[in-house]
């Protein structure tokens, strides 16, 4: 078995195969282009459950994809008894003298980042955790902050994790000037573009620092002649998923892409050298493409019309003070691009709110009142974005996981390996093939 000098797995959580064809078929529409990821030369189907569970979560996914066996849902990096530690692909190739960066979008203790370097019977341990990626030793830590990283109340508490991570000789970046001031000969690094996890890629201002941005910074930092292994986690295209909505969703899978093509174009230069491969952790949210209300007809397209995530959303509703849903019309239409009708003529297809739609946004604004003030935001906010979904002819079964398997992909040295009908501990055990000496 070739191994490959540089090595980048990335895994989109949430992201499985009705995600990856609705921003692809968005992408074909808008754009006239489609997923890279759906463009690399290997292309395979991955199961995903758990020990104990057909429906996986992201810990259990997280230590079978970096560890190669399956555990208990909520385990990190430990066997399904708990009792005993794994070994992650991520510490095979550090073992083997490569450095090794480890990038999220989300908190880097969470489960995905965590099972990389990290060994805990339960994922809800962060503070425990954060104890463990500084004595991973791993090279770069980018992306989203340290959940808990003073959680003065954990039985194991030793102090504030950033001020034992600079103990430890790492150099600490917690903003965009400190992320300016990186670069190769900064020694080990965390660099985080937030104190919890990015902003959704669909809220960002110029000024955040996306996922993109923390591979290219993690490449820089981790190249070296004898080799990297780089992780790079899509952590919110499962929160966007969760919420059940898509725009967001699909805009966190384009950031995610964005990001593997940083990586495609190291590949690029270095082609003999380099393996990508790019997974999911498990479907999230029971995605599917096409409605009931909707039949055979296809209008992925008009989800671009949403600016804002659903959260972001409820709160410029909340900003507004509004006293009758009258008054919000104009906000939702410059949000959603939703369309309320005129003097009392209801348009039909396209983004026409009919009769019914309205009725029920009224509703829950005349239900949603305490002291004469309008509470309900938030559920205003879902059902607006349940409309503009269902509009898009997109639709949801669930808030939670499902069993659907997984798309991996791969390019370069070994790209052979991930192709076919996986289980999620093969990713991990090629991985660890290609990154020995
Ligand atoms: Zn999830």
């Amino acid at each position: 078995m070739k191994s490959a000098k540089y090595v980048f797995l990335f895994i989109g959580d949430g992201m499985s195969i009705p995600q990856r064809m609705m921003t692809d078929e968005y992408l074909q529409r808008t754009e006239k282009r489609g997923l890279l990821i759906n463009q690399l030369e290997c292309q395979g189907l991955t199961r995903t459950s758990a020990a104990n569970a057909f429906i996986t979560d992201s810990a259990a996914s997280g230590t079978a994809i970096a560890c190669g066996e399956k555990t208990n849902n909520g385990r990190i990096g430990m066997d399904a008894s708990g009792k005993n530690k794994l070994v992650s692909s991520a510490e095979v190739a550090r073992d083997n003298g490569r450095k090794v960066g480890i990038v999220t979008s989300v908190t880097i203790n969470h489960a995905t980042p965590a099972a990389f370097y990290g060994h805990n019977v339960s994922r809800g341990n962060y503070y425990q955790l954060g104890l463990d990626l500084i004595a991973s030793g791993f090279d770069y830590f980018g992306g989203g902050g340290i959940a808990q990283a003073n959680k003065e109340d954990d039985p194991l508490y030793k102090g504030d994790i950033y001020e034992l991570a600079k103990e430890a000789g790492y150099t600490v970046s917690r903003n965009r000037e400190g992320f300016q001031k990186i670069n190769k000969d900064s020694g080990k690094v965390l660099s985080f573009g937030a104190a919890d996890a990015l902003p959704y890629a669909i809220d960002m201002s110029e000024d955040d620092l996306c996922l993109a941005d923390f591979t290219r910074q993690a490449i820089e930092v981790i190249d070296n002649p004898e080799g990297f292994f780089l992780m790079v986690e899509g952590g919110k295209i499962d929160w966007g998923c969760h919420a059940n909505d898509a725009a967001t969703t699909l805009k966190e899978v384009i950031d995610f892409d964005n990001a593997v093509k940083v990586a495609y174009d190291f590949y690029e230069k270095n082609p003999e050298d380099t393996l990508i491969v790019v997974t999911g952790d498990h479907e999230t949210g029971g995605l599917t493409l096409g409605f009931a209300g909707t039949g055979y007809r296809t209008q992925i397209e008009t989800l671009g019309a949403q600016k804002y995530s659903g959260g972001v959303m409820a709160n410029k509703i909340k900003e507004q003070k509004a006293e009758s849903l009258e008054e919000l019309k104009p906000l939702i239409n410059e949000m959603t691009g939703m369309v309320f009708a005129v003097d009392g003529e209801y348009k039909k297809g396209g983004l026409n709110l009919s009769k019914v739609d309205e009725q029920k946004l009224q509703d829950i604004f005349d239900k949603n009142q305490k002291d004469g003030k309008f509470t309900g935001h938030s559920a205003l906010s879902k059902a607006l974005v349940l409309m503009l979904n269902n509009k898009s002819t997109v639709a949801w079964t669930t808030g939670a996981h499902t069993a659907l398997p997984v798309s991996t992909s791969a390019q370069g040295v070994n790209a052979q390996l991930f192709s076919n009908m996986l289980d999620n501990t093969d990713i991990s055990k090629g991985i660890k093939q290609v990154v020995q000496k």
